[in-house]
């Protein structure tokens, strides 16, 4: 489904950010891409998400080139920091904005609101302004925003960043259950112990090369100290696999 070949790239600075990636994402895959800060994961979200073109190389999805308004239609992506993502003043009227900037009639906006609304645990905090939400409810907002896009490919930039033990908690939930319905679902994050246990593969990333790929199983578990990335507890332990949420 998402198709990258030889991808370089350089910041106008000269810093050479990602050195020659290739990966292929199959379609309702939860995808988890590690590294140690500086290794390249956020440039290359930004890349897949279509927002900055690479230096050199290929990326595509389901076929369409970045270029291209379905490519865009079809990324949703999470950042880092919910408060770069949030514009509205109320709940209500960020997750809108998506929506309304698609052209949609006010009748499906509203309808695709509400689903949002509802799919992110944020009833009854429709009126809410948008800066008095909690760090967990922040990101919830950031991500009905972009589901109310309906992308079926989604991106998330170190989501487990500034939340409490609840807020991490409610957000791998919500992570799972978008998995299960079908999700194509890439994560970034320098910590992985939160989701492992819950991915299909992981690509570790290092001064701007994937370094190790594969499904999460020990051999590569094993490694990833030697790539400036913490295993799991349940690999330093040599115990039985647990989820952060047992
Ligand atoms: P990560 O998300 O893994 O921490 P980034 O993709 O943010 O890594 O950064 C990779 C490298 O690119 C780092 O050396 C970083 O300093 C550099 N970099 C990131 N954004 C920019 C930018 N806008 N201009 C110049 N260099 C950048
Ligand atoms: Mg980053």
């Amino acid at each position: 489904m998402i198709e990258i070949k030889n991808l370089h790239h350089h910041y106008p600075d000269g810093t050479y950010a990602l050195r020659g990636i290739d990966l292929t994402i199959s379609k309702g895959e939860l995808f988890l891409i590690c590294g140690p800060n500086g290794s390249g994961k956020t440039t290359l979200l930004r890349i897949i998400a279509g927002l900055i073109r690479p230096s050199k190389g290929y990326i595509n999805i389901n076929g369409f080139s970045p270029d291209s308004m379905i490519f865009r239609r079809m990324v949703g992506v999470i950042f880092q920091d919910p408060d770069a993502q949030i514009i509205g003043e109320t709940v209500r009227e960020d997750i809108s904005f998506g929506p309304e900037n698609m052209g949609l009639k006010k009748r499906e906006i509203e309808e695709r609101v509400d689903r949002a609304i509802a799919r992110m645990g944020l009833k009854g905090l429709e009126e809410k302004p948008c800066y008095l939400l909690s760090g967990g409810e922040k990101r919830r907002l950031a991500i009905a925003g972009v589901m109310a896009m309906n992308p079926e490919v989604l991106l998330f930039d170190e989501p487990f960043s500034h939340l409490d033990y609840p807020g991490i908690s409610e957000l791998l939930k919500y992570l799972i259950q978008l998995h299960k319905e079908g999700h194509t679902i890439l994560i970034t994050t320098h910590d992985i112990e939160k989701i492992i246990t819950h991915v299909d593969r992981i690509a570790v990333l290092k001064d701007g090369e994937i370094k190790a790929s594969g499904p999460p199983e020990e051999d590569l578990l094993k490694a990833l100290p030697s790539f400036g990335v913490r295993p799991p507890c349940y690999i330093i332990l040599k115990g039985r696999k647990i989820s952060w949420l047992d």
